[in-house]
């Protein structure tokens, strides 16, 4: 049986490297250079993977052969039927982490998508509230947020990539010793949800603030 082992922030630094070759190629520098962003490169995507079979190893190093936008395309279309897609969520999961929602607008194609994103996330346009879930430690959790109605564009805080963002104050399900006392945490996030999980390379921000968010206080 096929192996899939590709998560959705690993195929993006496979694809952010591969383009950065093909970038490489084209500008007319030494084969020095290119080869040296290929190695580069790789290593770098190879960080990425705890643990990885010799085939698996092999699939990833055909980065090497890049040397055009053809070649680059043939090689992620490859790779593609090795990506792993986000774990499903129940109707039931969802309630467990909304308690307190007496109705939560998840958009449909949510609880049916087996999509190869990292986290899930909508708006409730009509609460100004941004929800979001994500599997940390293999269960999934949840919290919610109010965002900004303006908008600007700076660097977002989990894929680290300059987009149109706006500020969402994230709201902490951490327990405090004083009941009025609400931790919040404001963070930059892309609006276009979409967009942020085509483009994050790395979950260690998303899972810091989750963290952050969970962690109770003295
Ligand atoms: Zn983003």
């Amino acid at each position: 049986m096929l192996k899939l082992f590709i998560e959705n922030h690993q195929f993006n630094t496979i694809k952010y490297h591969a383009l950065q070759i093909v970038n490489a190629c084209k500008s007319s520098i030494s084969n020095d250079v290119i080869f040296a962003v290929k190695y580069s490169g790789l290593e770098k995507i190879k960080e990425q993977f705890r643990e990885l079979s010799k085939y698996e190893s092999e699939l990833l190093e055909r980065i090497i052969q890049i040397d055009s936008s053809e070649s680059c395309e043939k090689f992620l279309n490859e790779l593609e039927i090795f990506r792993k897609g986000i774990k499903k969520i129940s109707e039931k999961e969802l309630k467990k982490l909304f308690p307190k929602k007496r109705k939560i607008n998840v958009p449909k194609y949510l609880l049916n998508s087996n999509d190869k994103i990292s986290f899930f996330s909508w708006d409730d346009i009509g609460l100004k509230k941004r929800f979001l879930l994500y599997q940390l430690n293999g269960e999934y959790i949840g919290v919610e947020g109010t965002y900004s109605s303006t908008s600007h564009d700076s660097f977002c805080y989990f894929c680290r990539m300059k987009n149109k963002v706006n500020l969402v104050a994230f709201l902490s399900k951490a327990k405090s010793k004083n009941p009025d006392y609400y931790k919040i945490i404001s963070q930059y996030i892309c609006l276009d949800i979409e967009e942020c999980n085509a483009q994050i390379k790395n979950l260690s921000h998303l899972e810091n603030l989750l963290y952050k968010l969970l962690k109770n206080d003295l």
